[in-house]
């Protein structure tokens, strides 16, 4: 077991990745909360054939939960992933505290409107400009080449791409597909709070989500397939956010004769909020 060593403030990452830049070295960032599961480990290999060094960051970023949500109980294994990410060959972790980031008297927070308002943004008002401002600061402080999301949070990876591109920030964001369990369900560090009943019925979420997406491959309505969709995961105990399909890019309600769409959905088990996507190639007639 080589668990790699934390780097702890701004000053200290900086120091190393002056070092790697200075010796022509390109850098991949891919920012987490922590808990690290195979989601994460494959977007560090991903990291790594982009980039010559792949820089973690594990921070659990208190501006992203509203004030009922599960902050004070998110899953956290500080020393488990410096194991498992020392293990995967990255190499630099970087672990700021709170005031590292949020030092006192910190006043600056980067909204979006349009993509954050629907979705996920809806149930979860001030989420999206939380992880706004925690990106931007995280691409200001490491300044990666590259940095990699994953398809898992669809509407982040898009409000990511849309910040970059209005603030100009020069970096590429890469996105990885979504990393499931072998019985479908999107592997989550929150898929830890499911009892284990919960567990055995949440593989229904993906599963209800495919079929929807083979009744539009199909051509069945769109209106009728989300109905059904959403009284199966209703049948099967799911309390139900949204369940809905989108433009892939833009996330608005489709419009005239379109090729390309997005099943989006969110879902309560219990008390766990799950969310999952995936893309659906629409019949052309
Ligand atoms: P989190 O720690 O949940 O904030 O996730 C950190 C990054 O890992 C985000 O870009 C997520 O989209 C991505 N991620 C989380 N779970 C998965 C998964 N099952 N498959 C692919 N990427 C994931």
């Amino acid at each position: 077991m080589t668990a790699i060593d934390p780097t702890r403030t701004v000053k200290d990452l900086r120091q190393q990745l002056a070092k790697w830049r200075a010796a022509g070295e390109t850098i991949a960032l891919v920012p987490t909360m922590g808990a690290i599961h195979f989601g994460h480990l494959s977007l560090v290999e991903l990291a790594k054939s982009k980039g010559d060094r792949v820089v973690v960051s594990l921070f659990v970023n208190p501006a992203q939960f509203g004030p009922r949500e599960d902050f004070a109980t998110y899953p956290r294994d500080e020393e488990g992933d410096l194991v498992k990410l020392g293990e995967a060959g990255v190499d630099l972790v970087f672990v700021p505290d709170i005031a590292e980031m949020y030092p006192k008297g910190f006043s600056t927070t980067v909204t979006m409107s349009d993509l954050t308002e629907g979705l996920c943004g809806a149930a979860r008002p001030n989420h999206f400009n939380g992880v706004a401002t925690v990106v931007t600061k995280l691409l200001w402080q490491v300044a990666p080449d590259v940095a990699l999301f994953g398809e898992k949070d669809y509407q982040q990876l898009l409000v990511v791409r849309r910040l970059v591109h209005d603030l100009n920030i020069p970096v590429e964001i890469a996105a990885a597909p979504i990393v499931r369990e072998e019985d479908g369900l999107a592997i989550s560090s929150r898929n830890a709070y499911l009892s284990p009943d919960q567990r055995k019925r949440a593989p229904i979420f993906y599963q209800t989500l495919r079929e929807l997406a083979q009744d539009l491959e199909s051509g069945r309505g769109c209106d009728s397939a989300i109905v059904k969709a959403r009284y199966k995961l209703e049948g099967a105990g799911f309390r139900v956010d949204y369940v809905t399909v989108r433009d892939p890019d833009t996330l608005k309600t489709l419009e005239g004769p379109v090729k390309r769409a997005r099943v989006l959905a969110a879902a309560y088990l219990g008390q766990t909020r799950l969310i999952d996507n995936l893309p659906v190639p629409l019949p052309t007639s």
